[in-house]
């Protein structure tokens, strides 16, 4: 699987886009146009939201328009913030947004999806910075959102936030993280695992 980082206009947040063999798969789309660029013939199966914040989701409907089969992957909070421009927080911007898909499947914690290709997503509930926020480790690449920025503190101020469960989190978080681990984080640049280790 190879996985491409863009940055995204709005909050400088990340979207990854992973290609396999057989599939392609977003995790927070932003910018539409950029996914497309990375995504080139492969067809998007899915995307992965870690939550449900407006520069987190963005680019979905855009998605949903040229992919219609699209499955969307988030926590139940995460789902319903999807369709609520004011739990998304996009209630505050020039365009609100709300989801305009259905084909939505709920995670929690310990779930598996498996994509084919011998790929396979391991979810983790790492609620603080919002209540829905959820981790992916897919081969060695852990996608963290904002729940883990190497370096800077979790942002835990927002409607939804809380400062202890984001400690908890942070902890569970970084049992997960090996050598071998790459770090993707919700915005920022990715960081291999025995960088952090080793501090
Ligand atoms: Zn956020």
């Amino acid at each position: 699987m190879k996985v491409f980082q863009s940055v995204n206009s709005l909050f400088a947040s990340n979207t990854y886009v992973c290609v396999g063999r057989t599939g392609a798969w977003v995790i927070d789309p932003g910018d539409a146009e950029e996914c497309f660029a990375f995504l080139g013939e492969s067809i998007l199966s899915g995307v992965f939201v870690t939550h449900s914040h407006f520069d987190h989701i963005y680019g979905l409907n855009s998605l949903l328009e040229q992919f219609p089969e699209l499955v969307v992957y988030v926590s139940a909070y995460g789902k319903e913030a999807l369709y609520s421009d004011r739990l998304n927080f996009s209630m505050y911007h020039e365009s609100p947004f709300v989801f305009k898909g259905e084909n939505v499947v709920v995670l929690k914690e310990g779930d598996k999806v498996d994509l084919g290709d011998g790929l396979g997503v391991e979810v983790f509930e790492t609620p603080g910075h919002d209540p829905g926020c959820l981790c992916y480790k897919v081969e060695n690449y852990f996608f963290t959102g904002d729940s883990f920025i190497p370096g800077v503190p979790t942002v835990t101020k927002l409607r939804g936030g809380d400062k202890k469960a984001s400690k908890a989190s942070l902890e569970k978080i970084m049992g997960l993280v090996t050598r071998e681990t790459i770090v993707c984080p919700g915005h920022g640049e990715m960081v291999n695992g025995y960088m952090l280790l080793d501090l």
